[in-house]
């Protein structure tokens, strides 16, 4: 049976870690790149006695983000212990939600060239990061051959949201184009840098494939702790291969956690089935139950603005999908719109800020006027604005004087000043070898000090030397 035959079925786990001052129970900083463990206290380090406090801020995110997503709000959210032994979780559970999250039935619906792809959200639930491990001696960084692990404590008991998605996407583009725009969403939301480079933002993909038309889902693959937009789309196609491979050649898949292998483009086992977690979960009887007064849901719902996908529709229908992506995704938009605020065209302005340098918005006003002069100007006057536009404030005027050379009366007498002066390129271009008339060209800007409009160089110098 051909792959063509297969469809993947993937769902995402992503995390984001919080944009609080203070970890998610107890009050030690957060500051990313700071010493080893110098942002520890007896809450994060487990101490015996030490009891968590929420961390207020961390619960507010958590329901913006969830608003935005579409979901309801839980009016009884619970705490719940995860139990797993690792180094790197000093009380042996981590502290998340369970049975009762924060958050949950919503769905984030993907603008794309082709129409709209919904993603339903399962949940987006709460809890902590565990500390850092650090491998050190062996070739792969990873534990297995390492000489010695540091863990390193500031990261413990970071405050992250999870968000789990329905087994809704069906390639590795829609997972990428989910998860971009998951990422601009949560950003602007302003709950989280989510930068990956980071660690800020981490995801765990979910992929099993099925015979299409078929009913249900096979046994999955789980990519753990995927960090790049690229390993995650070339995990999951690596995830899909082999697995349509297995099934054609008669075998049968285990539900399994892999690691992928950048360097090789392949899957290995992490961990099988029968090793599978049993986490024990129950609820944390340290913290009681997180129950959010309807005003301040209702008040972090009235702050949420326009979301990126329905700026991206609304961009779309003008200037084009991809376009409109760009422009919302490149952090370009405000100059665009500050453009358009006054009165220049959305598919100008739009080129104008991805490729013009970043204008302070002040100067919107002004260079509106030099958008809209651009054919008149000369492109040293049209580059400067600009380029002045980044440091201060500029006025137009300034800029608008320069105007280039049109006026055909003015510009005749130096056309036929150069031919005369070059007789030999002349014959040439009469000859047939047209390419020399950007010399000629050439010559009409250094005689006019660049102010030529060259359209109108071009023009007059062709009908001169057809006569
Ligand atoms: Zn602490
Ligand atoms: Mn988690």
């Amino acid at each position: 049976m051909p792959a063509a035959d297969w469809e993947a079925v993937i769902g995402l786990e992503v995390h984001a870690h919080l944009k609080t001052r203070t970890k998610m129970f107890c009050r030690c900083t957060l500051e990313y790149g700071a010493a080893e463990n110098t942002s520890t206290c007896p809450v994060c380090l487990a101490h015996p006695g030490a009891l968590p406090v929420p961390n207020e801020r961390a619960i507010e995110h958590t329901i913006t983000l969830g608003l935005a997503l579409g979901c309801e709000i839980s009016e009884h959210a619970i705490f719940a212990r995860k139990n797993y032994f690792y180094p790197d979780l000093p009380k042996g559970y981590q502290i998340s939600q369970y049975e009762a999250p924060l958050c949950e039935h919503g769905e984030l619906v993907v603008p794309t060239a082709d129409g709209d792809e919904r993603v339903g959200i399962v949940r987006a639930h709460l809890e902590e990061d565990a500390a850092k491990t650090v491998h050190a001696g062996g070739a792969t960084g990873r534990s297995v051959g390492a000489d010695y692990s540091l863990v390193d404590f500031n990261r413990g008991g970071t405050p992250l949201v999870e968000i789990v998605s329905a087994p809704d996407i069906r390639s590795a583009d829609e997972a990428d184009r989910y998860l971009r725009l998951l990422r601009q969403t949560i950003v602007e939301l302003g709950v989280s840098d989510a930068e990956m480079e980071k660690g800020t933002l981490r995801a765990d993909v979910n992929v099993s494939v099925r015979r299409r038309g078929e009913e249900g889902y096979r046994p999955r693959w789980e990519l753990k702790n995927m960090n790049s937009f690229t390993f995650i789309r070339r995990g999951i196609e690596a995830a899909i291969r082999e697995q349509v491979a297995a099934y054609e050649r008669g075998e049968e898949i285990e539900q399994s956690t892999y690691d992928y292998d950048a360097d090789t483009d392949r899957l290995t086992v992490h961990r099988s089935k029968e090793e599978a977690d049993d986490y024990r979960y129950f609820p944390e009887p340290d913290l009681v139950p997180v129950e959010p007064p309807r005003e301040l849901v209702e008040r972090l719902r009235a702050a949420i603005g326009e979301l990126p996908a329905k700026r991206i529709r609304g961009y779309g229908a003008e200037i084009g999908h991809e376009r409109a992506e760009e422009l919302v995704m490149t952090g370009n938009e405000s100059r665009a719109t500050a453009l358009v605020e006054h009165g220049v065209p959305l598919a100008t302005a739009a080129n104008v800020a991805m490729n013009e340098p970043a204008f302070r918005l002040e100067n919107a006003s002004e260079l509106a006027k030099i958008v809209s002069a651009r054919d008149t100007l000369t492109r040293e006057a049209y580059t400067a604005a600009f380029a002045a536009a980044v440091e201060g404030v500029i006025a137009a005027d300034e800029y608008l004087a320069q105007t280039s050379l049109s006026d055909e009366s003015a510009l005749e007498p130096v056309i036929d000043a150069v031919l005369a002066a070059n007789p030999e390129q002349v014959a040439t271009y009469r000859g047939g070898k047209e390419g020399v008339l950007g010399f000629l060209v050439g010559q009409v800007m250094r005689e006019t000090g660049g102010k030529a409009d060259p359209k109108v160089v071009n023009r007059l110098l062709r009908e001169r030397l057809r006569g």
